[in-house]
């Protein structure tokens, strides 16, 4: 049993809403919002890196919210050296003894929350409310991945053999694990990866996403503190290509977390085939095309509610995100006019200020995909409701919510990672076609339902082939222990994060025979 988290509890985060929370909160954000972090590579401790480049703040885009020192190829070659070294005695350090470094990490991690908060929205435009629960996921993960490591990784379990011989089994680090995460939760998700390759005994390569180093580098900075040793992690800044290649065709390297694009996953799974020597793992946690089907029986007011959080939540940079709304005919009139209203209602802009719901888009590039994609579906008269955007937003990379109408799902040609929802009405006898619509996008990430016939929810989840399906609620914000999360097909490989299972896949299993 303890092997599904009975002993796990949740970090509690912070409420708001709490007129005393909310002034703490506020004032630390207001003493840090001219800071400025100089953050570097860090290898065997050491803070290292070519010349400093500014980090620019996506809130507005004339300012930075510091410099990082990309990684040189010396700084890579000299981080996998010391990793290689540094692992074994890591590893054989033992499960309890790494899972009390972990609940270190996550209690420092809750006492820097603040200080989280104000560079997760100058750096990755974070809104209050995404921040908290970000810090909150980062701790979850880091003490729950803890508990695991002292379930599977302590000490060996005995099995059965005839007289005359012992066997044991045993789990263990691989050896030097890379991890490789988003912008998107430039903590959760950074923190997740690098923490359950540690518990399960690896040294670690981070390579945080290029837009958010900033997050990273202090994420780092803290977990050395906390007694995680400079020569089992290091932080490696820069771009995908240079650094993340270099280190995937690195033979030293036993084993890729990787959580991103499908497209780069993909190439991540090639170039580690094309290597000589070992057969290594990829964990890669992708894309979706996420749907919610809304049939009639539906209680519209808490959909309208569940759509715009699942849609616009974190300005839709969520690859849980809802993308496509199947909403059965007979109710979408109602429907549509309820999500216009609540749209009209949403406040977009600086993401730290409390007010506001929806964040900027995390750079330029990918603001402009997102209108280009807008402008084509508005001139093809597609247009239901569009959100606005408050002067305070036009030097930030903001975009206004969007929602559409397409006829079919296989119109989208790829993800929409934004504030941009596509509504398909279908008629009641159509709903298998619905269900082949979803499946034929070769995506399983999250899929949302809204019935009050069990039956109907039943089936339709015994034939999706998701990760992570939500009845009658919103569809995002898997919580670490209580809703495992990863998808499958183009979604991702499994295991899921924040599940009984994850740390398998970044250990080695070992049998030992002793004929006694
Ligand atoms: N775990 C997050 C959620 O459930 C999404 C993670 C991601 O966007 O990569 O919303």
């Amino acid at each position: 049993a303890a092997l599904y988290g009975d002993r796990r509890r949740n970090s509690a985060g912070c409420n708001l809403m709490d007129p005393v929370q909310r002034a703490s909160v506020l004032s630390v954000l207001d003493r840090q919002s001219d800071e400025r972090i100089e953050a570097a590579c860090l290898v065997a401790g050491q803070a290292v890196g070519a010349a400093p480049q500014p980090v620019v703040s996506p809130v507005d885009t004339r300012q930075t919210a510091g410099t990082i020192r990309p990684a040189r190829p010396e700084d890579l070659e000299a981080a996998v050296t010391a990793a290689a070294a540094a692992q074994p005695d890591w590893d054989a350090r033992g499960g309890a003894a790494r899972a009390a470094v972990l609940r270190a990490i996550a209690d420092r991690l809750e006492d820097n929350r603040d200080r989280f908060l104000s560079i997760l929205a100058r750096e990755a435009g974070k809104t209050l409310e995404d921040g908290i629960a970000e810090v909150r996921e980062a701790v979850d993960f880091c003490r729950y991945y803890a508990g695991l490591a002292e379930d599977q990784f302590e000490g060996n379990r005995t099995l059965p053999g005839p007289t005359g011989e012992r066997n044991e089994l045993s789990l263990g680090g691989r050896g030097v694990f890379l991890c490789i995460s988003p912008w998107n939760f430039p903590l959760a998700i950074f923190t997740g990866q690098v923490a359950a390759a540690l518990a399960a005994g690896n040294a670690v390569l981070a390579k945080p996403a290029e837009q958010t180093p900033l997050v990273a580098h202090m994420a780092v900075t803290l977990m050395h503190a906390a007694g995680v040793p400079g020569d089992v992690l290091h932080l490696l800044a820069g771009d995908g290509a240079g650094v993340g290649g270099a280190l995937v065709g690195d033979p030293r390297v036993a084993g890729v977390a990787f959580t991103g694009s499908t497209v780069t996953a993909q190439t991540i799974n090639r170039a580690l085939a094309a290597r000589k020597g070992a057969i290594v793992p990829l964990i890669a946690e992708t894309g979706g095309q996420n749907a919610m089907i809304v049939d009639s029986t539906a209680l519209l007011e808490q959909v309208s509610d569940d759509v715009m959080m699942s849609a616009f939540g974190s300005a839709g940079q969520r690859c849980s995100a809802l993308r496509v709304l199947f909403v059965q005919d007979d109710v979408a009139d109602a429907l549509i006019d309820m999500l216009k209203g609540a749209l009209a209602e949403r406040r977009a802009g600086d993401p730290a200020d409390p007010a506001t719901d929806i964040g900027p888009i995390i750079d330029d590039a990918a603001r402009q995909r997102l209108a280009d994609h807008c402008a084509w579906l508005a001139s093809e008269g597609r247009l239901v409701a569009q959100g606005t955007l408050p002067d305070e937003t036009a030097h930030g990379t903001y975009l206004a919510p969007h929602i559409f109408t397409l006829d079919r799902l296989d119109q989208l040609e790829g993800e929409v990672f934004g504030p941009v929802l596509h509504i398909i009405r279908y008629k009641a006898d159509d709903i298998d076609d619905v269900l082949a619509q979803i499946g034929d996008t070769g995506f399983g990430l999250t899929f949302g339902v809204h019935t009050r016939l069990e039956s109907r929810w039943r089936r339709l989840f015994a034939r999706a082939r998701v990760g992570n399906t939500y009845i009658n609620r919103n569809m995002i914000g898997a919580v670490v222990g209580v809703q495992p999360f990863g998808g499958e097909g183009l979604s991702g490989t499994g295991p899921k994060a924040g599940g009984p299972h994850y740390l398998l896949r970044f250990a080695v299993e070992r049998t030992l025979t002793v004929n006694t």
